[in-house]
């Protein structure tokens, strides 16, 4: 491994400037990652929602490098070793019909408008305003932030945005060739913002009105992130389509889209040459063991934080955790990494906290000491 300095070089002269990054992180254990330097963090990023089994778990590990060893690609073409058994599972704890995979949640987003479109025969999307779904054409367009969507445009999807919250808005906005409302149980990106239970009865209701599919993105939400299996299960809501990604293979690239039954792909319809393959199904099925395991002690972890932060009215549910800091977010974040801890700024000066499920509750303690010290 070459030093800091070195490799930033190398990356500023061979690498697509998209990011911007400081920390180089080379090991995981845990809750815990150790950058280039040698340097412990508290990981309250977890790679974005994704570590939620934490870093390396043995289980996820010896499982990925088994089926390393056995089968590593063999397309759809055949039948895939743990993709029935992945679907299963994920299927019986969302209370869905049936699954697709996918390798991305982007990938999910974009699956799930076209399983809406062909079933229903119709072509418009309604989506809310902060929302996100995705980078790719598909999922882009149904994403609300005009800074990382006007570039791109025309998407080439009929999509209408709604204040998130609005019911009369989408009541609205909802027609007779609306193929599905897409819409995130909590915004992630946006900083974790939590509207009420209300909010999915109502759109539950206009759907079932004009009959457009209701489609919730758990990308983020999903895999026990908040407590449940999905986070649309604290309500009483059932979507016709739920997309799931982040979470599902820890770190292993794949997404999920579940939908109810009477609701799926024919032949011919959809595809993917990697999605599904044996190495994310091991990964992922060794993943949902895990979070099985940890999936009670969310809820009281999250309320943990919450107590520790009270002061600062954080936004909690279960392990996703949003605290609204302003301008001072990423002055906040970079000292919260000096004193070794990481945390993200998500949207608009919104903190966001989605630390690995397997996290301690003495690393809760330590990363909220931390971060109560750089929020002053
Ligand atoms: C991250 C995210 C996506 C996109 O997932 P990728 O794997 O980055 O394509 C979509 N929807 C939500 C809610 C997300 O948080």
């Amino acid at each position: 491994m070459q030093n800091k300095e070195d490799y930033r070089a190398l990356e500023a002269r061979y690498y697509m400037p998209a990011f911007s990054r400081e920390l180089m992180l080379v090991r995981g254990e845990g809750s815990r990652v150790w950058d280039a330097d040698g340097k412990e963090y508290i990981d309250c990023v977890a790679g974005i929602a994704v570590c939620s089994t934490g870093h390396c778990h043995p289980a996820v590990t010896r499982a990925i490098c088994e089926q390393a060893k056995r089968l590593i690609h063999c397309s759809n073409l055949y039948y895939v070793p743990g993709q029935a058994e992945l679907a299963q599972k994920l299927v019986e704890k969302t209370g869905m019909a049936k699954a697709f995979f996918s390798n991305s949640g982007a990938e999910a987003t974009d699956g799930a408008l076209k399983l809406a479109r062909v079933r229903t025969g119709r072509k418009k999307f309604v989506a809310f305003t902060h929302g996100f779904h995705g980078r790719t054409i598909g999922s882009l367009a149904v994403t609300h932030k005009p800074a990382i969507r006007e570039p791109f445009e025309p998407l080439g999807i009929a999509r209408t945005f709604v204040e998130y919250g609005d019911l009369d808005g989408l009541r609205r906005a909802v027609d007779a060739d609306t193929a599905g409302v897409i819409v995130e149980p909590i915004q992630g990106e946006a900083g974790v913002i939590i509207p009420p239970d209300s909010f999915f009865e109502g759109i539950r209701e206009i759907c079932d009105e004009s009959g457009a599919l209701m489609i919730v993105d758990e990308v983020q939400t999903g895999m026990g992130r908040t407590g449940k299996w999905l986070a649309v299960q604290h309500t009483g809501v059932k979507p016709d389509i739920v997309m799931l990604a982040k979470g599902i293979a820890s770190g292993f690239p794949m997404g999920a889209l579940l939908a109810r039954g009477g609701l799926e792909f024919r032949k011919g319809e959809h595809g993917s040459t990697f999605a599904g393959g044996p190495l994310a199904c091991a990964a992922g099925l060794a993943t949902f063991g895990v979070i099985e395991e940890v999936l009670p002690s969310v809820p009281e972890k999250g309320e943990r934080f919450r107590a520790a932060l009270s002061q600062y009215s954080p936004r909690v549910r279960g392990l996703m955790v949003g605290i609204t800091v302003g301008d001072r977010c990423a002055e906040v974040q970079k000292r919260c990494a000096e004193k070794g801890v990481l945390v993200n700024c998500a949207a608009d000066g919104n903190l966001r906290l989605v630390p690995p499920l397997v996290i301690t509750p003495a690393e809760i303690d330590r990363a909220c000491t931390v971060l109560k010290d750089a929020l002053g």
